[in-house]
């Protein structure tokens, strides 16, 4: 009986910074666990000094070559890439430009991704926030295709099959979490624990805006926090992988790694969806799950607890 877990992730790169040492965990513990990447990354700049001159025309190779290096360090079961064009960075949906992901009809990734799920069979799927955890408009079509694609994928009247895998029987993934990179009971943890070191924290701006947006009374307190601080180090060799976007001495490498372990050792989750009851306290992103029930049942075990 395997676990089975299915991240969506919008560029080249997220894999890295977003669940990639969770995954690393999950794998090692026996799970199967796949990737599915939209884009191809080509709108990103060179953010590393040290990677040289790379021609905008050649950063699509560059970055499958770098996502494939970043996917064998966690070591993801299985890895898609759907070559969807990468949007670019705009603040205004307006300036996205045609014949990017994120001008594209959403039920066209989102058949693809259905068709994955249903060749795939996840019990949990990883995707981003609403509103894409920050407002990328592929991160933000990222949440869209994946709660679309796994509405399709469960949808036995979904005619998906010139989508590959979409000819395979419907599947209901039974728990849909949000990775929460940054939840404040984390960054908070990590800041004081920087100041109390004598270092110089990189949140201090973030708390500033914390403070301005107080009275909203944002909360972001995660639903599941899995440890994985014995993976760190895999997550690291993923997003040194990814040469041309990660400074090894920029801000991803800035928090000391023995000061993260022993004070935030964790990654965490918010619950989009659950067919189980859930607590705002999971250490385990398969909690309350039937893996046989839920494998003799197309995944359609239980009712939607939220
Ligand atoms: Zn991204």
């Amino acid at each position: 009986m395997t676990r089975r877990l299915l991240f969506v992730h919008a560029h080249p790169d997220d894999e890295a910074s977003k669940g990639a040492a969770t995954a690393a965990r999950y794998v090692d513990e026996g799970a199967e666990v796949t990737l599915i990447t939209c884009t191809g990354g080509e709108a990103g700049d060179v953010l590393n000094p040290k990677a040289g001159d790379i021609p905008k025309e050649a950063m699509a190779e560059v970055r499958s070559k770098e996502l494939q290096d970043a996917v064998a360090a966690i070591g993801f079961t299985r890895s898609y890439q759907l070559g969807y064009v990468d949007s670019g960075y705009h603040e205004d949906p307006d300036d996205v430009p045609e014949g990017t992901f994120g001008r594209t009809p959403i039920d066209e990734p989102s058949r693809l991704i259905a068709g994955i799920l249903r060749r795939e069979r996840p019990h949990v799927v990883v995707t981003y926030p609403e509103d894409g955890g920050y407002p990328h408009p592929d991160h933000i079509m990222n949440h869209t295709v994946t709660m679309r694609g796994m509405e399709l994928a469960e949808d036995p009247d979904a005619e998906l099959d010139d989508a590959p895998g979409g000819d395979q029987p419907p599947w209901r993934v039974a728990k849909v979490y949000a990775s929460s990179i940054f939840p404040s009971e984390r960054v908070l943890t990590l800041h004081e624990a920087l100041l109390e070191r004598g270092l110089e924290s990189p949140y201090e701006k973030w708390l500033e805006r914390r403070g301005q947006r107080a009275e909203e009374a944002i909360d972001d307190t995660p639903d599941a926090r899995i440890a994985c601080a014995d993976w760190f180090s895999r997550r690291d060799a993923a997003l040194i992988a990814h040469v041309s976007q990660i400074d090894p001495d920029g801000g991803w490498f800035q928090v000391p790694r023995d000061l993260e372990r022993s004070t935030y050792p964790y990654e965490s989750y918010v619950v989009l969806r659950s067919d189980v009851p859930f607590e705002r306290t999971e250490e385990d992103l398969f909690e309350g799950i039937d893996i046989a029930a839920l494998d003799a049942a197309g995944g359609r075990v239980g009712s939607t607890a939220r």
